[in-house]
């Protein structure tokens, strides 16, 4: 048998090519076997381990499956999720659209909504940091409502949960939101071919493509967010990062104010919210 250390050292080189941290995930990979934490691993690095069960995990990664469905749980925000596929697998980039969500909710009897919820993360995350009273999460994959039902409840975390497109997912009579976030999908549809294979080849296309220039949903989410939000109500959207401008026009046009973007940790425009004005004359997109 072979030590950590070197099962480690060998599983790095072998993913190099499939991902920027092979290292890294060279000790998830032992750990999620061993039942290890990290520091545990650290100290028994002489240590012999058994490789034959790492090996089909090994190679499911080599041919660039996705490091969370065959870990079968990810974080997000300091919160363990499950994630299976081909549901998004979060990304930190949607972190901001929690950090902003948080700023925007009143103290006492806040109601959220996430939309297009996948795995949970956001509604979880906003819920578990904020105690929101109403929270309410809506995806139109059945997977995705079984998934984020099931992370609601290993957080303890009680999340109206509804299945449906969009705002149709909800019963009519739910109160209006004083935060509706969404991580949409907003790829466009010619830019599929050079997305990363694991991405291209494993996640739910209906979760990332958008029509031809990515925009199909977000227009739908700001032409009927509205009847959906509190007068000061936010809304806040990630999209992709040249998406920005356009987004926000679609926002302005729609009589939403204080429109602004938040860029992510690579710098890119990634988030864009703004605020419902019901005193507006919007015109419908
Ligand atoms: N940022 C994601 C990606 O690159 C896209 C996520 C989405 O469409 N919501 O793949």
């Amino acid at each position: 048998m072979r030590t950590a250390r070197e099962t480690l050292s060998q599983i790095a080189q072998r993913l190099a090519d499939v991902t920027e941290t092979p290292q890294f995930e060279a000790e998830l990979l032992l750990c999620h076997v061993t039942g290890w934490n990290r520091a545990r691993l650290i100290a028994r690095l002489d240590d012999p381990v058994d490789t034959s069960v790492l090996e089909p995990l090994v190679a499911r990664r080599e041919q660039a499956e996705p490091i969370a469905y065959i870990l079968g749980t990810w974080e997000f925000y300091g919160l363990e999720l499950a994630v299976e596929a081909p549901l998004l697998v979060p990304r930190p980039e949607t972190e901001h659209l929690v950090e902003i969500g948080l700023t925007h909710l009143p103290k006492a009897g806040a109601r959220a909504l996430d939309l297009c919820t996948g795995t949970g993360c956001v509604a979880l995350a906003l819920g578990h940091e904020s105690g929101a009273e109403t929270l309410w999460a809506t995806d139109i994959n059945p997977v995705a409502i079984r998934v984020a039902t099931e992370n609601f409840r290993r957080h303890d975390l009680p999340v109206h949960v509804g299945q449906g497109d969009l705002f149709a997912a909800l019963p009519t009579a739910v109160e209006p939101f004083h935060v509706i976030l969404s991580n949409p999908p907003y790829v466009e549809a010619g830019t599929w071919e050079g997305l990363a294979p694991d991405i291209r080849n494993y996640e739910d296309p209906g979760a990332l493509l958008s029509g031809d220039d990515g925009l199909d949903c977000l227009r739908q989410i700001i032409t009927q967010a509205p009847m959906r939000l509190v007068h000061g109500g936010l809304l806040a959207l990630e999209m992709g990062e040249t998406q920005g401008a356009t987004v926000c026009a679609l926002l302005e046009a729609r009589g939403f104010v204080d429109v602004a973007i938040t860029k992510d940790l690579a710098g890119l425009d990634r988030i864009a919210h703004g605020i419902w004005d019901a005193s507006s004359t919007s015109s419908v997109l």
